[in-house]
């Protein structure tokens, strides 16, 4: 299978939130604790969990819709006590529904899902009144690495679901007042994954003609937008850059917003930013550690970039209550050590690559060789850069 190497793309694509810009994450769960609800401070670690809301648990699922483990209120079901609700085969009857809702993000009434612990109305309040609380800036190594993405005529773009004064706040706090001279092109209120499938006209963010419809024809290189839609972008890159069928490779965090639409409607690569990846295992500063991958020892970190891991953060992301993000040791009868809860199910079949920062990718050369998930093998963790989470480890290794 092709490495994926950022030389080879002609633009490079970024959603904002989680990408881009990371989260203090710390005072951002904490601000969560305070302003939203008592039970999420006893549920932490609840990212990737169903809310069954007709017998009123919440649950974690398999690949195939089995169920793992569960809560109700603030006790965990016992086998028997799943058993009895939901059968001996454990299966959720509203499996097939949730994979549809992250194709379609509808809303469903049957359960929800917590993708990101900040989808919240008021924390982006409180976030705007003390950014530098929330945001970490993005090193020196990150922005050189933006710069030298545009070197020899490439484009490199800003898609956010954010709407212009968010992202701005959000944009200006990581990379600085001149956040708009990294990007050839800023997108926002792009409704992903509406984006990647509908065809929304883009609407002009100038302040003279504020919110007209603009002709793809008529978009502007420094332009920022409001709107839109993936096809028109793609032929203002393609304009852009000189490309015919230009190479696109689209950074994102959210499985559902920027991985399924773009790796199902686009021919775009895809590398996801997974803030797991860091919580669950890998060790960044050490070289020696056996878990890396041979190749990744002896990479060189060409930019100023920040590697420095916040355990107290890590401590937040892990869940002792609820287990792996990736893999599931009881669902797993012949060791293997696939990824097979549904969250890696969706990271083997829609993403080419994960990475834990932006900060990682941003120190190592553009010439880079990523090994990619093979979207043919089950639960594949190849894609995995710089290594695979622990739990994905050989017990041998992983100890
Ligand atoms: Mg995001």
């Amino acid at each position: 299978m092709s490495k994926l190497c950022l030389k080879d793309f002609d633009a490079y694509g970024f959603d904002l939130d989680h990408t881009l810009a990371k989260y203090n994450l710390v005072n951002q769960i904490q601000l969560t604790y305070n302003s939203l609800v008592d039970f999420l401070v006893h549920q932490r670690g609840c990212k990737g969990l169903f809310v069954d809301t007709e017998q009123g648990n919440i649950i974690k699922l398999s690949h195939s819709g089995k169920i793992l483990r569960g809560s109700h209120g603030m006790g965990m079901l016992s086998q028997e006590e799943l058993v009895s609700a939901y059968g001996p085969n454990l299966i959720w009857e509203h499996y097939e529904h949730a994979r549809e809702a992250v194709r379609a993000r509808a809303g469903n009434q049957k359960f929800a899902f917590w993708e990101n612990y900040f989808d919240v109305p008021g924390i982006l309040v409180a976030a705007q009144q003390t950014p530098s609380k929330y945001y970490q800036p993005s090193s020196e190594g990150v922005k050189q690495w933006l710069l030298d993405l545009k070197q020899n005529n490439k484009c490199v773009f800003l898609t956010t679901s954010s709407h212009i004064d968010y992202a701005s706040l959000t944009a200006s706090t990581i990379l600085g007042e001149d956040w708009k001279s990294y990007f050839d092109i800023i997108v926002t209120n792009a409704r992903k994954p509406g984006f990647f499938q509908d065809q929304k006209p883009f609407l002009s963010l100038d302040g003279v003609k504020e919110h007209e419809v603009v002709d793809y024809n008529s978009l502007q290189q420094h332009g920022v937008y409001s709107s839109g839609n993936h096809s028109d972008l793609e032929k203002f890159i393609s304009k852009l850059t000189g490309a015919d069928k230009p190479k696109v490779v689209y950074f994102g965090d959210s499985l559902c917003s920027d991985a399924f639409p773009v790796k199902t409607l686009t021919n775009w690569d895809l590398i996801l930013v997974l803030e797991e990846m860091e919580a669950e295992g890998y060790h960044p500063h050490d070289n020696t550690h056996h878990y890396w991958e041979p190749e990744e020892r002896d990479r060189k970190i060409v930019r100023n970039v920040n590697l420095c891991v916040d355990e107290e953060e890590e401590a937040y992301l892990l869940s002792q209550q609820w287990g792996s993000f990736f893999y599931h040791p009881e669902a797993d009868p012949l060791h293997d050590r696939h990824m097979n809860t549904f969250w890696g199910e969706l990271i083997t079949k829609y993403t080419d690559i994960a990475i834990p920062s932006m900060e990682y990718i941003a120190g190592l050369p553009l010439d880079h060789q990523f090994a990619r998930f093979d979207h043919s093998v089950d639960g594949s963790t190849d894609g995995f850069s710089p290594a695979k989470p622990k739990p994905l480890l050989p017990l041998v290794l992983s100890d």
